[in-house]
């Protein structure tokens, strides 16, 4: 797998908007005492992004923070995004900063791990049957397709009437690259990837497709299946234990992967982490709900579990990652929930309180 290079212990904060700053003061509260404990010595520094960024630098992603960004070795990151007043060009959105920081960090591969042991059974909205056992990751590319292809733009055409146009576009070593994590991943896991497409309709994906099987010659040891994306859709609420490792481009991965969050019951619940060759990011999967924000109602579980991820990739320490992982299994075990995960018999606890309980049972644990 492709990990930092990076050689610094240095982590950068970005708490963003809505129910970012919210989340990520919890999770610096985990980094800290778990690298404590594990006597791992890191610098944190916080940096801004997103709708905070415009207000302050009027860039979403500031010469500052990319700065920051670049001596880090891992990044931590809450959420952007949010309402704007008025039409605003694009590259003034605040989700243009989260855009160019995943390009100034080169990360091609997200990964959505959704594990749900038995403590988590009972939070998620398919049966019990359905989703015990399920350990999958979704490996998403991160830097092409639709999010990124060029021509995209707007106009009014001569009729008078509005256009708009994005275009997916793939070249066959970005495939590559994001397929050999793929494949390298399922090695350390069950070795079964499923690549997932839509080959029977786009040209993009039948490229997808051929260097994928092209890649699947050097892992002889792991099986390759490949799935049309309406059928994984379908299937990931059917029977997700028959996934492995689900490998997909970016907007196909974008959408499965909160789909998949959802089998946890809350997308509140969901980590994941950007590897690259210029440092690593990790962050929630969920956006900035700007609903609940400044409330304490946000699950800070995602978040919490992304730092785990940290550990495991930036850090190389994974006995730090299942010190956490399993703090988080226990808190949910002894009945405490936040409001999204709230039902009978469920202590509903808020961000902060989470966040203690949390803390409280990785400081009574073994190891370190
Ligand atoms: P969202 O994930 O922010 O919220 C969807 C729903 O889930 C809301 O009802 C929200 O209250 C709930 N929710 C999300 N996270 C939660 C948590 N931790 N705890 C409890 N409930 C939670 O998605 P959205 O509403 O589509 O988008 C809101 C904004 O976030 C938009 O501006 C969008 O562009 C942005 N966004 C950012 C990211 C990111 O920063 N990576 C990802 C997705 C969306």
């Amino acid at each position: 797998m492709v990990v930092s290079a990076v050689g610094s212990s240095r982590v950068t904060l970005l708490p963003g908007d809505g129910i970012g700053p919210e989340v990520v003061a919890v999770g610096r509260e985990i980094l800290r005492e778990v690298a404590g404990r594990f006597s791992l010595e890191l610098e944190m520094e916080e940096g801004c992004i997103g709708l905070t960024a415009l207000a302050l630098h009027g860039d979403p992603y500031p010469a500052e923070t990319r700065e920051k960004v670049s001596r880090s070795r891992a990044v931590l990151l809450g959420a952007v995004g949010g309402e704007q007043a008025g039409q605003t060009e694009y590259a003034r959105r605040p989700e243009a900063g989260l855009l160019a920081l995943r390009r100034s960090m080169k990360l091609f591969a997200n990964l959505r791990p959704v594990r749900i042991p038995d403590a988590l059974v009972p939070f998620s909205s398919l049966k019990p049957a359905v989703v015990r056992g399920t350990d999958l990751v979704v490996v998403r590319e991160l830097l092409g397709g639709l999010y990124y292809g060029e021509p995209r733009g707007r106009v009014r055409n001569e009729q008078g009437e509005e256009v708009a146009w994005n275009t997916m576009v793939y070249s066959a070593s970005q495939i590559e690259r994001v397929a050999r994590n793929a494949f390298d991943l399922a090695r350390t896991r069950r070795k079964a990837v499923v690549s997932v497409d839509k080959a029977n309709v786009l040209e993009v994906s039948l490229l997808w497709r051929e260097v994928v099987n092209r890649v699947h010659e050097d892992y002889p040891d792991v099986s390759l299946a490949h799935q049309y994306v309406d059928n994984c859709a379908m299937q990931l609420v059917r029977d997700p234990r028959q996934f492995d490792v689900i490998l997909t481009e970016n907007t196909f991965g974008d959408i499965l992967s909160d789909e998949a969050a959802m089998l946890t019951g809350s997308i509140g619940m969901l980590p994941s982490a950007s590897l690259g060759a210029e440092g690593t990011l990790y962050e929630p999967v969920h956006g900035s709900a700007p609903d609940i924000a400044g409330r304490d109602l946000a699950n800070p579980l995602g978040t919490i579990l992304s730092v785990a991820l940290m550990f495991r990739y930036a850090f190389s320490c994974p006995e730090a990652a299942r010190c956490i992982e399993t703090a988080v299994h226990q808190v949910l075990r002894d009945g405490y929930a936040t409001r999204d995960l709230s039902g009978e018999g469920r202590r509903v606890v808020g961000t902060r309180e989470m966040g203690d309980r949390i803390l409280g049972r990785i400081s009574v644990s073994e190891g370190g």
